[in-house]
């Protein structure tokens, strides 16, 4: 059994940045739609939900129907209407936009539909009737858990093996609290598990205790759902300090139980990806005044999307561009009980446009809580030893469907598309369930 969450977390200090539609404004919003023929927004979303469709079943009082439509293409609809950016995928592509008129809310009408299923505890979808055979997963989130949902619609029994005692994956352990908090993501793994027949064993790590060949050996087909390995480090002296911490497993902690804030008074978070971002907001949010990212692009090249950084901004964060931190600088060791241990400040040199450090140029960042958001190590070495599963830059390496180049072994999400969103993970996860049914079928 999964373990469950305490009350206190520091993630509860967030409050929900997009917040909910009343009835009225669900309507009036689901009204303004064009329902378009071969809809743009249906094409943007990676899991094809029939948006027109869905939304005409709202404006109709419907709201039954319109979320059967959502969970029918994505059973993780209720998560990607708070955690997608939807801005460049289904609401950056609505007609509207063209047109010089907002476009439509369809992130919010989905979580209007799909809310009322979960407070309605509206049930969709049965088993199908039992085909004897077994599939496992590793990993128990996004990707696992779509694949196996879309398994048991099949008939297959299906058995998840999780290294962590939650389940949910990153929607559970990473995503912003301001989106989404981890309660609700475990809410959404229990709603998934209602359908029946998927057995989840936490606190099994595949590749210890239990080896890939054991469950080749004991399945009639493996999903390899594992997501992406440890932050990666920046390899500078001082990153043992304490207070300087990788942020996905800072984020974690902040979700699921408590981080330290207090006395702290400025953060430098290092990167300019999605996830610097989510650190800068979530430490502004903590009430850290001064919040500095430190990224070695351009504001321009910065890979995180640019409304968050607007949004970042807006919450007070500031940034310095073309950066590059040389040592993390302070007194004392993580682990040590000494008053005084702690970073204290980040030295670094700023970069000229070919990213080379420029002489002379360095700057000193005050900083009690160092954060490194550089990227995470990619865990597809792993099934490297198994003959015929071809693993590039990490990644493991499969058909558009999920099939790898081994008989019986598949793989979707983070670990297959190198680190994308909880929507692409959903659908390699379904993807991936159809054709092991096709392979299930044809042996
Ligand atoms: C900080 C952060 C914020 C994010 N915010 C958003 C967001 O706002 N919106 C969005 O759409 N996407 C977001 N993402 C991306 C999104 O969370 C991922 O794309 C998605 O969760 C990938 O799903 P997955 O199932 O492939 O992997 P994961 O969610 O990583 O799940 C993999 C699971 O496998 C388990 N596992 C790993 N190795 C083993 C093993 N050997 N044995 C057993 N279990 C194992 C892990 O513990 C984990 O539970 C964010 C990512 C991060 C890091
Ligand atoms: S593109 Fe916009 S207007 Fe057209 S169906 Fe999609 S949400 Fe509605």
């Amino acid at each position: 059994m999964a373990a469950s969450l305490s009350g206190d977390r520091s993630e509860t200090v967030f409050s929900d940045y997009k917040g909910e539609y009343t009835r009225e404004q669900a309507l009036v919003e689901a009204n303004r739609c064009l329902y378009c023929t071969d809809a743009p927004c249906v094409k943007a979303c990676p899991t094809h939900i029939e948006i027109p469709q869905f939304i005409r079943k709202i404006a109709t009082g419907n709201l039954r129907g319109s979320a059967r439509t959502i969970f029918d293409a994505n059973i993780l609809g209720m998560s990607c209407a708070r955690v997608c950016p939807v801005e460049v995928l289904c609401v950056g592509d609505c007609v509207y936009n063209e047109m010089g008129v907002p476009p439509i809310q369809i992130g919010k009408l989905q979580r209007f539909s799909t809310d009322a299923a979960f407070e309605n505890e509206w049930r969709f979808f049965e088993a199908g009737q039992d085909t004897g055979k077994t599939v496992g997963l590793v990993g128990a989130g996004p990707a696992s858990l779509a694949c196996a949902h879309e398994l048991r619609r099949f008939g297959h029994r299906a058995t998840i093996y999780e290294k962590r005692a939650r389940i949910g994956g990153l929607n559970t352990t990473g995503v912003a609290p301001y989106k989404m908090k981890a309660d609700r993501s475990l809410e959404e793994t229990q709603w998934i598990l209602g359908i029946g027949g998927i057995e989840v064993k936490t606190g099994v790590t595949i590749g210890g205790g239990v080896t890939l060949e054991d469950l080749e050996k004991k399945h009639d087909a493996v999903f390899f759902g594992a997501g992406l390995g440890a932050d990666t480090a920046m390899k500078v002296p001082g990153e043992d300090l304490k207070n300087v911490f990788g942020a996905v497993e800072w984020i974690e902690q902040m979700k699921t139980g408590r981080v330290s804030v207090e006395g702290m008074k400025s953060c430098v978070v290092v990167g300019g990806g999605n996830t610097a971002l989510d650190c800068v907001r979530e430490a502004r949010g903590l009430g850290i005044e001064r919040v500095t990212m430190a990224y070695r692009g351009t504001e321009a090249k910065m890979s995180g999307y640019a409304h968050e950084w607007k949004a970042a901004e807006m919450h007070g964060a500031r940034a310095e561009w073309q950066v590059l931190p040389v040592a993390f600088e302070g007194h004392g060791h993580r682990g040590e009980a000494a008053e005084q241990a702690k970073v204290e400040r980040v030295r670094l040199v700023r970069l000229d446009a070919n990213k080379k450090p420029i002489p002379g140029s360095e700057l000193v960042l005050e900083a009690d809580l160092v954060l490194v958001a550089i990227g995470q190590s990619k865990l597809g070495e792993m099934l490297s030893k198994l003959d015929g599963i071809r693993i590039e830059r990490g990644r493991v390496v499969t058909d558009d469907d999920g099939k790898t180049g081994r008989a019986k072994w598949f793989a979707g999400g983070d670990c297959r598309n190198g680190g994308k969103e909880v929507v692409n993970a959903a659908a390699e996860g379904k993807a991936a369930a159809r054709a092991i049914h096709a392979f299930l079928g044809s042996k």
